[in-house]
């Protein structure tokens, strides 16, 4: 007989422990089967310091959506929490920067990534944040129950502290060189130049960023959760019982347990966050990644008094939707946090995605290289689902996957439009025309029609083998097959041509089709949520429940439907092209960012230097050299004669605002022709780090054949 919860899963049950460790794995094989009650899903909190973009999208809130969305068709008990993380170092940082409060800065950004999210249509339940009073007390009843219970080790260290301003500082407020690579601006807890990751104590000639002072060591004392207390637990736990976990997330608590875990400090230094909840402690905070997770309970008790049966209840299965970077804390920190604490469950299952690249370059919010929800939805109106799709149908489920927008582009154009979109415009423009709207009855069928019709059947049993395992992108691509199979059946049938034949057939192959687009309904509703909607709108249809997918009767014969509108629109060259624009421009700022000065050339002599002949020198004509797209040939009045002079600036300048504009020119440079136009000198530019040239004139006007040296 099988368990009817796994008791390592569920602390209150300890008492399950003589269950041998065969009948454990049975039980999480047969978790499918098994029956929980509801489910709480909980969503990585966005850090509040920047918009959200497809990185973010693709790795943690399309996935939960959909099967948020899936759960809810099936009509089961789950709820979707999330929250803005709005604590930690980046930012009080972005905020000193800015000249700003912190509360600023998160205000600014939960602003706008809840609106993007709403607009976008993730469908949390609720959606909240870390600096709201009730994650506050949470937090710090959380963190009051375990150290009145002593589940924290104390200890006292020296770290930084800036004499000038009265505080200890935090990994990020200390600079100074690296050990290992002499990069000058390496940060306390990692060095950006070679990568390696350091302590404060390690970097030569430290220097406080808010300061500019060399900071003293101070003692300070601090609570640390010991995690190598929990390892034997976790081994047994993690690596014993949930072997189901996907290979990327398995692999890496495996890695974290087997290289040994230390305690972890769970407070800092700080004025910024939660603060610490024991009398005589001040100027302490929870570190941010002690209090970010507990968010995930606050956000459920803002949504509802019943909280604790989605958190305590044995029933309830709590899924984690993260990105890999979050792993340790959803696997390995939080569930030892939870341990400690005794009253909650663990996570059932932490389907963490990987990395989502953009046109094969990582995804970076400092150098702006994402595509921004918030700018999407400006963007493109109306298409939220296209997005959803692409994201999905190219999910970074198992490896790192890479988004560009012509896989964008041909995607929309070649699987929304040309397979969705065209099955569904062809079944309802042809009811229209031959039924006048109305749903035709079925005739005798064809053994073509009963296998279309038991396929029907089959595709609800495929998406949901995918989807229960959390492969959603398969997920995806089995629920389209009921498009693609549409339009075969309409292919290989050709009503347009047997109803000149055989009005009576026609009746049964489009009632078919009408059938296949009733069940699209379902079968897409989690993934493509406003385009089903729309597409109900067509149909005539109310929502239905997932557990009518594969029924052939979804439309009654006599049931009217709409005039269909297209229901995805192709996306042309240009839509595109002004995206990789914007992108080519991001470079371009970033390169620009980042470009080092020359070094210098070697010494000269003076007298080297006074062979250049440069004077000041005023345009008195100017126009273009006819078939080229560089060269301007301007006529000068040097002062000592007027000149013709071709200059390679007519990418930079228009000739009309040259003219009376004074320059600097080098007039004793040997004669060159250009395009058959003799050059008598050279205009001296700036060439910038993007290759842009700009001329180099005198700050004030100056007698024309001035010498300048
Ligand atoms: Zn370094």
């Amino acid at each position: 007989m099988l368990p009817e919860f796994c008791y390592l899963c569920s602390p209150k049950n300890q008492f399950k422990r003589e269950l041998t460790a065969i009948s454990l794995l049975r039980f999480h094989q047969n978790r499918n089967m098994s029956k929980f009650k509801r489910t709480l899903i909980t969503t990585a909190l966005p850090y509040a310091n920047g918009p959200i973009h497809i990185g973010h999208l693709a790795g943690v809130y399309v996935p939960a959506d959909i099967y948020a969305r899936y759960l809810r068709l099936k009509n089961e008990d789950v709820i979707m929490i999330g929250g803005s993380d709005e604590h930690g170092v980046p930012i009080t940082l972005k905020a000193k920067n800015e000249g700003i409060t912190p509360q600023d800065v998160v205000d600014k950004f939960h602003g706008i990534i809840k609106d993007s999210f709403e607009k976008f249509g993730i469908s949390f339940d609720v959606y909240s944040r870390t600096s709201a009073p009730i994650h506050h007390e949470t937090a710090a009843e959380f963190f009051k129950k375990l150290y009145d219970e002593g589940k924290f080790v104390e200890k006292t260290s020296e770290q930084y502290y800036d004499e000038a301003n009265n505080q200890f500082l935090a990994d990020r407020y200390i600079i100074g060189t690296c050990p290992k690579c002499s990069f000058e601006k390496a940060y306390g807890d990692q060095c950006e130049s070679c990568g390696t990751s350091l302590s404060p104590t390690e970097l030569i000639n430290p220097t406080s960023t808010i300061s500019g002072n060399q900071p003293v060591l101070k003692e300070t004392t601090h609570w640390y959760l010991p995690l190598d207390q929990y390892e034997p637990w976790l081994k047994e736990w993690i690596l014993e019982g949930h072997k189901e976990w996907k290979t990327n997330v398995y692999g890496q608590c495996k890695s974290w347990i087997d290289s040994g875990l230390m305690p972890r400090a769970v407070t800092r230094d700080l004025d910024w966050g939660v603060p610490v909840p024991v009398e005589g402690v001040e100027g302490k905070v929870l570190y941010v990644w002690f209090d970010a997770p507990i968010g995930y309970i606050s956000a459920t008790k803002e949504l509802t008094e019943d909280w604790e049966t989605y958190w305590k209840d044995p029933e309830t299965r709590m899924l984690h939707f993260i990105g890999k970077d979050n792993i340790v804390f959803h696997c390995i920190i939080f569930p030892s946090m939870l341990k400690a604490e005794g009253t909650y469950n663990l996570p059932e299952n932490v389907p963490a995605n990987e990395f989502l690249n953009l046109e094969n370059d990582k995804i970076s919010t400092s150098r702006n290289w994402a595509v921004w929800l918030h700018e999407y939805l400006e963007d493109f109106p109306g298409k939220e689902d296209v997005l959803k799709y692409v994201l999905t149908a190219n999910a970074p489920e198992t490896k790192d996957n890479d988004f560009t927008w012509k896989d964008f582009q041909n995607r929309n154009n070649n699987e929304l439009v040309a397979v969705l979109g065209n099955f569904v415009n062809r079944a309802l423009v042809l009811t229209q025309k031959y039924f006048d709207g109305e749903v035709p009855a079925r005739g005798e069928l064809s053994d073509y029609d009963k296998e279309i019709l038991a396929e029907i059947a089959k595709i609800k049993g495929e998406v949901e083998k995918s989807i229960d395992n959390f492969r959603i992108r398969e997920s995806l691509k089995n629920a389209m097959d009921l498009a693609r199979l549409g339009n075969k059946y309409l292919a290989d049938e050709e009503p347009w041509k047997v109803v000149k034949t055989d009005a009576e057939r026609v009746k049964t192959i489009m009632n078919i089709c009408l059938q296949i687009t009733a069940n699209l309904t379902i079968c897409l509703e989690p993934f493509l949520p406003f385009s089903m909607d729309k597409l109900r709108g067509f149909l005539n249809l109310e929502k239905m429940d997932w557990e009518k997918l594969g029924e052939t009767e979804l439309l009654p014969t006599g049931h009217k439907v709409n005039k269909p509108e297209l229901l995805f629109e192709k996306i042309e060259d240009n839509v595109i092209e002004a995206q990789l624009q914007k992108l080519a421009d991001t470079k371009k700022a970033n390169e620009m960012a980042e470009a080092k000065a020359a070094p210098a050339k070697e010494n000269i002599e003076f007298d080297d230097f006074v062979k250049m002949d440069v004077r000041a020198g005023t345009v008195i004509e100017c126009e273009k050299v006819a078939k080229t797209k560089k060269l301007l040939k301007l006529t000068i009045d040097t002062g000592i004669d007027q000149r013709t002079v071709v200059s390679g600036i007519a990418e930079y300048y228009q000739p009309e605002e040259l003219i009376g504009k004074q320059v600097s020119i080098l007039v004793n440079l040997a004669p060159k022709k250009l395009r058959g136009i003799e050059s008598q000198g050279m205009i001296l530019c700036a060439e910038n780090a993007d290759g842009t040239l700009s001329i180099v004139s005198p700050d004030k006007a100056v007698k024309n054949g001035s010498e300048i040296r």
